[in-house]
């Protein structure tokens, strides 16, 4: 049986090449156009290590469109916590 079913589990951190990373939430800035966008409790993989944030694709989207949104609204400065935009 060669087949591996690939889920969310822990890799190696590829900074420190040590850690594992781990669940956990990060803080993320966006700055675009001289405005900044603080979104907190952003779901992560976290290196236990050297405390190295991995953000996942759809995250990484879902953080661009709250960036996009806040800057059509003309937000300079702004802390938020992260809400998934997706389904
Ligand atoms: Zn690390």
């Amino acid at each position: 049986m060669g087949t591996r079913l690939r889920k969310e589990e822990a890799m190696k951190c590829v900074v420190c090449k040590m850690g594992e990373t781990r669940p956990g939430f990060t803080t993320v800035t966006l700055e675009r156009e001289g405005a900044a966008l603080v979104v907190r409790k952003v779901p992560a993989q976290i290196c236990d290590n050297c405390g190295e944030a991995y953000v996942s694709a759809e995250v990484t989207r879902s953080l661009l469109q709250s960036a996009r949104e806040a800057l059509r609204a003309g937000v300079e400065v702004d802390i938020r916590e992260f809400v998934a935009t997706t389904v």
